[in-house]
């Protein structure tokens, strides 16, 4: 079986590095191999509206940002569909039916979910939870199995949900006696570094904690981020330590041999460096340094081809419509499968059924 593969992103801001290691470069790299049936990459809006309800000109505003992104790392519009959650009904549909096969325990189970909660204060706030910020994990179980996805390229925060996917599919199909759902499995990067990529302040690099390199950083914008990274204060000679080290975690997840022999030609590669490091006698201003340069080479490409692809916005937005026409084709033919299944499909033999019974 050929796979099918479905990703996405949330529109609350321009897409950083740590979505480029933990998740773009990996999409990349599947939609090259062109080894699937269909690569499908989800706007998630409606995602992005459990968190920012009172503010949905945020979520308008990125929607062509994140876009902008995805066309600049090279995802190819012939290649693979992109498409817009709010505008494909059935997916809020799905999530209506499978939410009856999820307790409330079970969603506030999700350590993701859980560390969510916290960081964005719902649980100490009056107002309580939002019940869509909750649940979001089964909208997202509604995107996965709309289009019958079986290989999620994400970072490891999104392994509970591919897991809460898993149960509704096992559970829809054991209640409702069929095989229409498909159980899905994730794809994470090979770098451990790269699937939970650290912001510049050591919590997760996340759009909602403005701890973000951006894809689109100009060359200053990089250097003052990289050079606000904190190191443990230390004399010189005194030995460096790796453990927690940002900027060593930075160097991990991006930088390359080609880096050593253009900015660092002293060290062959990070290994040595690391050992070097080790022993003392380098200073965090220099390693900073090399690391300015190795963000700016990764980063600068991307940048350029992103300002180049903001001069066309209108082809831009076409590819998202017909994209989305597409996928409300793939995701409607689910659900009338998914209605099929549970009996709710009240079509020309539930009139003759009910006329019978009646008669
Ligand atoms: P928000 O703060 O609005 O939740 P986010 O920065 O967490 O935004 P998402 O849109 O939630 O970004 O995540 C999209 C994808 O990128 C997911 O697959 C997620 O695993 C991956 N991702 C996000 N942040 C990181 C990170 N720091 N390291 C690796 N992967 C990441
Ligand atoms: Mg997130």
């Amino acid at each position: 079986m050929k796979n099918i593969i479905l990703t996405g992103d949330r529109p609350t801001g321009r897409l950083h590095v740590g979505h480029y290691v933990g998740s773009l470069k990996q999409r990349v790299l599947l939609q090259n191999e062109g080894n699937y049936e269909s690569m499908f990459i989800l706007i998630a809006d409606i995602q992005a509206l459990t968190d920012n309800a009172g503010n949905p000109q945020k979520v308008r505003d990125n929607i062509i940002e994140v876009m902008l992104d995805y066309l600049a790392v090279g995802l190819d519009p012939k290649k693979v569909t992109f498409c817009l959650q709010s505008q494909i009904s059935a997916l809020s549909e799905l999530t209506m039916y499978y939410m009856n096969l999820v307790t409330l325990p079970r969603v506030l189970r999700n350590p993701t979910v859980k560390s969510e909660i916290k960081m964005r204060g719902f649980d100490d706030n009056e107002e309580g939870i939002p019940v869509g910020f909750a649940t979001y994990p089964i909208s997202q179980a509604a995107d996965i199995t709309a289009f019958k996805a079986n290989l999620i390229p994400v970072g490891d925060d999104q392994e509970p949900m591919i897991e809460q996917t898993r149960e509704i599919v096992r559970s829809f199909n054991r209640t409702y006696n069929t095989n229409c759902l498909v159980e899905c499995k994730s794809f994470l990067p090979t770098n451990n570094i790269c699937m939970r990529l650290p912001g510049t302040d050591n919590a997760k690099m996340s759009k909602s904690l403005n701890n973000c390199i951006y894809l689109s950083d100009e060359d200053d914008v990089i250097k003052s981020k990289v050079n606000s990274i904190k190191s443990f204060p230390r004399l010189l000679n005194e030995p460096g330590v790796l453990d927690g080290n940002i900027a060593f975690i930075y160097l991990d997840a991006f930088s390359t041999n080609d880096h050593f022999k253009k900015y660092y030609p002293e060290f062959n590669n990070l290994n040595e460096l690391k050992a070097a490091y080790q022993k003392g006698g380098i200073g965090d201003g220099t390693i900073k340094k090399f690391l300015c340069n190795v963000m700016i080479d990764t980063i600068r490409p991307i940048r350029e081809k992103r300002k180049e692809l903001s001069k066309d916005i209108k082809s831009i937005l076409d590819i998202l419509e017909d994209g989305t026409k597409k996928a409300n084709e793939y995701a409607n033919k689910t659900l009338f499968e998914v209605k099929n299944a549970m009996g709710i499909n009240y079509d020309e033999n539930f009139k003759k059924e009910q006329i019978e019974k009646y008669s």
